[in-house]
């Protein structure tokens, strides 16, 4: 697995925006959740069903972390509670991200939850895209979601997508980077349809893509110059610049309606291109015998291991921990510390979750999130190769420090 494919990512939303919908939808569309004429073979109710079946079996998607593949890339999603409060357990899932989808509805805009889930993920510096959901909704306007992104959460945000017909008759949306129009179709939305700009709406989507540059050309001099000299500004430079952005903090907007299944496969493209990889990320941990010392971690497989506890999850099987890696590799039958308790444990079992089933891995490295079964661990427990190496909980609130491009 190469580390630059590697997402780990997680979905913040106020409450009935459709987090639960869009998670569903992406795992459905990753494969991992079949339709129910595979399970049943009466054909309705496609994932209500395989959740059920998820529930005997002690996994649902609501799981702490679940592992997909979108083409090429491998993503964590990571469950973010949507506490209002600060607590150490939103604390600790929002510090093993390295990205977010920030979930809004089309006409309910920025809610409160959204201001706190917001105020959160800054304090973690967590970079993020918008989704703008519901689109099908009577009301639904993304510009103004937009604009409040802007006004009630500071947001660097603009759109790089344009809706294709509204409400009720939300066909799909146009791609400004490519200025491409992507329809859905099929029972599943999962058709697309790759098409031209509609005329009717050429007009407003060439000024909307005007507009994306504009706030592009902000992080970048060199798109900035191709602009000022009315030159095409080539695809993959949008797309580093696009990434780069975010990284910097600013917010692109996607839209679509999860429900009807429309937009969420060029949300995870989005995800792949835009959202950023372990390798982006700057972790320190502390010095255990001197917690004003920071040490850097690196995501890479070589080091010696150093990972966190971030979630504790009972299930039929036994307790399952779920770990962010930081650094170095962790092996099936190799023995771990745990530097709250001091004991060294022995990983016998590690296995990767997927919605429907959990495999077992014999190692995992740097940049990847597993559980490993059966050990003696705390939620916020930095596991290490070596007892002198670093913590990772002590300080309350961390320090990661997100390399601006
Ligand atoms: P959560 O609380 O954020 O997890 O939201 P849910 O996924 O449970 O969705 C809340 C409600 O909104 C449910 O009744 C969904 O069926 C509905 N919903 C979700 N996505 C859409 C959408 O794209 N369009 C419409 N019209 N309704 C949606």
């Amino acid at each position: 697995m190469k580390l630059e494919k590697v997402r780990n990512i997680g979905i913040s939303a106020h409450i009935d925006s459709g987090k639960t919908t869009l998670s569903e939808r992406i795992l459905f569309y990753a494969g991992r959740i079949h339709k129910i004429e595979d399970v049943r073979g009466d054909g309705d109710g496609a994932t209500m069903d395989h959740m059920e079946l998820e529930k005997e079996r002690g996994i649902t998607i609501t799981s702490a972390a679940t592992s997909l593949q979108w083409k090429d890339h491998h993503i964590n999603l990571i469950d973010t509670p949507g506490h209002v409060d600060f607590t150490v357990e939103v604390e600790r899932s929002l510090r093993v991200l390295d990205g977010a989808v920030l979930v809004l509805c089309s006409v309910g805009g920025v809610q409160s939850q959204s201001i706190t889930v917001d105020r959160q993920m800054k304090r973690y510096q967590v970079p993020r895209i918008a989704f703008i959901n519901k689109m099908d909704r009577t009301g639904a306007n993304p510009f103004r979601v937009t604009q409040q992104l802007r006004e009630k959460l500071g947001a660097e945000a603009f759109p790089m997508q344009y809706p294709i017909g509204a409400e009720d008759h939300f066909e799909g949306v146009v791609d400004l980077v490519e200025m491409k129009s992507y329809r859905f179709s099929g029972t599943e939305g999962q058709d697309i349809i790759v098409g031209e700009v509609p005329e009717n709406i050429a007009d407003e989507c060439a000024e909307a893509r005007v507009q994306m540059l504009d706030a592009l050309s902000m992080y970048s001099d060199e798109m900035m110059e191709l602009l000022l000299s009315e030159e095409e500004v080539p695809l993959p430079l949008i797309y580093k610049v696009t990434r780069d952005a975010v990284l910097a903090g600013a917010t692109p907007v996607f839209m679509g309606s999860a429900f009807k299944n429309k937009g969420v496969q060029p949300l995870l493209d989005a995800v792949n291109r835009y959202l950023p990889s372990p390798l982006d990320r700057e972790i320190h941990g502390n010095d255990p015998s001197d917690e004003t010392v920071k040490i850097a971690l690196k995501p890479d497989p070589k080091e010696k291991f150093v990972g966190m506890a971030f979630k504790i999850v009972d299930d039929p099987f036994g307790q399952l921990t779920f770990m962010r890696i930081y650094q170095g590799t962790i092996e099936k039958g190799g023995t771990y510390v745990n530097q709250r308790t001091g004991r060294s444990e022995r990983f016998s079992r590690i296995v990767r979750m997927h919605s429907n089933k959990r495999e077992e891995v014999d190692k995992a490295s740097a940049g990847d999130i597993v559980a490993v079964m059966g050990i003696d661990s705390a939620s916020g427990d930095t596991y290490c190769l070596d007892r002198d190496q670093c913590t990772l909980e002590s300080m309350f609130v961390p320090d990661p420090v997100i390399k601006i491009a």
